[in-house]
């Protein structure tokens, strides 16, 4: 796993649950909005660009890339059991990278329950994340069932215990919010920011995000954001949309759009939109966000299509 940072505490993010948070590294979307830039554009640890053979690539990505040591942070994770409940993998977007099902079974391993937030881009890898555990199906090819045995106390639960999806916007708009151009982006990691996307199980997202024009919606996969959607209300877990509402992206008459994808949805939740920190996409720095009695009323409409919908 190429991971980014980790936060060894947390009674926020899991809720109900005393948690860390990994953050992985890399992301094939480039929200306007988006508070961690160094993690959806990393600077190379080691510098210069990645000139390696595919097969090469992935550990190599690993040394350019990780902040933190997988073999630390495991080395954290067992001193910690007992103390904390829960392990929040946050990003980026964690499901662009291939070794998320080991790195989860890892954890779970440890006996911690898993929180994961996603953008919705890689439904086969959510399918593969939320299937109820059998004793023989832990994911992963033959060499790494051998390595990693299954794991008998998990037979009937699922690798992922909680799940958290942004929607981002109404489907006709994903491009528009989601996709900021990488031209235009100042900070000085564009190239390898590109670098990492380029293992996304998402392609399509990650190459058009080169170009230097605004990104239409055909560059995101709307049929995969929607199947994600299915397959997180079904999953019969505890799950979380959430949509962040930034003044010139989102309109209140959006909410009714947004409520429709995910009508009937256990919890919706509105975030307000911070921009007194390093963003995406610096024009967005300093903006104003709705105000409390705006979001209010969105949350009003939200409400109409979710059992709950809260301001946060
Ligand atoms: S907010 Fe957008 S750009 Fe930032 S990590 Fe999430 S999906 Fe990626």
């Amino acid at each position: 796993m190429v991971i980014g940072g980790l936060q060894k505490f947390s009674l926020l993010d899991y809720p109900g649950h005393i948690s860390a948070i990994v953050f992985t590294q890399g992301c094939n979307f480039r929200c306007h909005f988006c508070y961690n830039p160094m993690l959806v554009c990393p600077v190379s640890r080691v510098g210069g660009k990645l000139k390696y053979s595919r097969a090469e690539k992935d550990e190599k990505r690993k040394d350019h890339f990780s902040l933190y040591k997988e073999d630390d942070l495991f080395d954290f994770l067992a001193s910690r059991t007992g103390k904390l409940e829960g392990v929040v993998i946050t990003g980026g977007e964690p499901t662009i990278h291939p070794d998320l099902l080991e790195f989860i079974t890892k954890i779970k391993k440890l006996g911690y329950k898993v929180k994961l937030d996603t953008n919705g881009t890689n439904p086969a890898m959510l399918k593969k994340l939320l299937a109820p555990l059998t004793r023989r199906s832990k994911g992963g090819n033959k060499a790494d069932k051998k390595n990693n045995p299954p794991i008998p106390f998990l037979s009937g639960g699922r690798l992922v215990d909680y799940i958290a999806m942004d929607i981002k916007a109404p489907l006709e708009k994903y491009g528009e919010v989601a996709g900021f151009p990488l031209s235009k982006l100042s900070w000085r990691a564009v190239e390898r920011s590109e670098a990492i996307s380029v293992k996304s199980h998402s392609p399509e997202i990650a190459s058009s995000s080169r170009g230097g024009t605004p990104r239409n919606d055909s560059f995101v996969n709307l049929e995969k954001i929607k199947k994600s959607i299915k397959i997180i209300m079904g999953a019969n877990i505890p799950y979380e949309f959430r949509t962040t509402v930034v003044p010139g992206l989102i309109k209140p008459e959006d909410i009714n759009k947004m409520g429709e994808m995910i009508n009937g949805a256990e919890i919706w939740y509105l975030q307000q939109f911070k921009s007194n920190i390093k963003l995406v996409d610096e024009s967005f720095m300093g903006q104003k966000s709705y105000n409390i009695k705006e979001m209010k009323k969105m949350a009003k409409i939200a409400g109409q299509y979710v059992k709950k919908c809260e301001i946060r």
